[in-house]
């Protein structure tokens, strides 16, 4: 039994007491909160961190070694919950814009932490953009309040534990050499998403077929330009075994995408063109399918509810993620067993994490009994 349910039990058999020896009954739910509950104000913490990554990770556009990171806690009454930003340079977030930001955030005025909607709208109103400062208060909220209620969110959400999908493990752009390397060390996982949009996209897929004949599934990361080069790769990529392609063009290109989708053999999923809620509705006949990121959308709760318009409007969903700890990886993961595809390999990327959390079990997202996201700070 954990501390706050102690104090609540206690607190009402004392109620009880009362109403025996004093002969009246008040069970004003005000009443059966423990005191020390009763003032108790969040204290939001954070500081910045920098993830090493075990190779260097090259996309269509960019190649870095290291990824900032801000990791926060809230605590509520001697319980903590923990958060992160994770914020790859080309997004436009940075150690000095997340604490510049968090440093705004003013928890202790809110008296009761489970009032989510009231205090994630009062956040985002803070200023425009900062979706990775936004979730690392959101992360570290739900966590909060999953540890109060003594539940993992996966519960609190209603989804059956088990019912994760398997993971891709993404396989960066790299020579021939490194990218047969990497496919043979992926041999635990059961779908393979592979970095595309340099022209070196056919040798790579050439390659990671010498060695497998797993599903791959595509990120051009926004790399061709041209429609009709963009098809001419989707009827050849089909005929590789790939499941499907994520953001051929660029996101402004919303006409060509649009084209590409009706005529596509396979299915074109949104990622940079698909940042939040609002987005999800302009995704509809553009794209196929969404790829959600906590890190995008400003965290979990908008999250669900991008996951629920998508569906209701026939949109495919990918839960993605971006080279982060175990926190905002274990986060995400709550969220999988509502989605088509998870891409959450973001901790398996990096040598320096510090939580212990979701983990990839023969390639499938493995959820842990923990309460809130259900990590341990290592
Ligand atoms: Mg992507």
């Amino acid at each position: 039994m954990n501390h706050d349910r102690r104090e609540f039990l206690k607190a009402t058999s004392l109620l009880a007491g009362a109403s025996l020896a004093g002969g009246f009954t008040d069970l004003h739910a005000e009443n059966l909160i423990a005191p020390r509950q009763k003032n108790a104000r969040m204290k939001l913490r954070f500081r910045p961190y920098t993830l090493e990554l075990k190779h260097v990770f090259t996309i269509a556009n960019s190649s870095r070694s290291t990824t900032p990171v801000v990791l926060t806690e809230i605590e509520h009454d001697g319980v903590i919950g923990y958060g992160e930003a994770s914020m790859p340079p080309y997004l436009g977030e940075s150690h000095d814009t997340a604490t510049a930001f968090l440093a705004k955030v003013d928890l202790s005025k809110y008296e009761n932490p489970f009032e989510l909607e009231t205090i994630l709208r009062d956040i985002d109103a803070i200023a425009p953009g900062n979706p990775a400062a936004k979730a690392s208060v959101d992360i570290a909220l739900h966590d909060l309040i999953g540890r109060l209620m003594g539940q993992p969110w996966y519960n609190i959400w209603g989804f059956k534990k088990t019912a994760t999908p398997y993971t891709s493990f993404t396989i960066g752009i790299d020579t021939e050499d490194v990218v047969r390397q990497k496919t043979k060390e992926a041999a635990e996982f059961k779908l393979l998403k592979v970095k595309l949009g340099r022209d070196t996209d056919k040798m790579i897929i050439e390659t990671i077929r010498s060695v497998t004949d797993k599903p791959i599934t595509t990120d051009v990361n926004q790399g061709w330009k041209d429609k009709q080069f963009a098809l001419d790769m989707a009827h050849w990529l089909k005929e590789k075994g790939v499941v499907f392609i994520e953001q051929p063009m660029p996101k402004e290109q919303v006409d060509d995408l649009a084209w590409l989708t009706e005529h596509s053999p396979l299915p074109i999923f949104g990622d940079e063109g698909v940042q939040r809620l609002p987005d999800v509705k302009k995704a509809v006949g553009v794209y196929s399918g969404i790829n959600i990121k906590l890190m995008k959308c400003a965290g979990m709760r908008e999250a669900h509810k991008m996951i629920v318009l998508a569906r209701s409007l026939g949109l495919k969903v990918m839960m993605g993620c971006m080279t982060e700890t175990s926190c905002a990886i274990s986060a995400a993961a709550h969220l999988t067993p509502m989605v088509d595809y998870a891409d959450l390999d973001g901790a398996l990327l990096i040598s320096n994490d510090v939580f212990d959390g979701t983990k990839v079990i023969d390639g499938k997202v493995t959820l842990t009994d923990r309460p809130g996201i259900g990590v341990k700070k290592l």
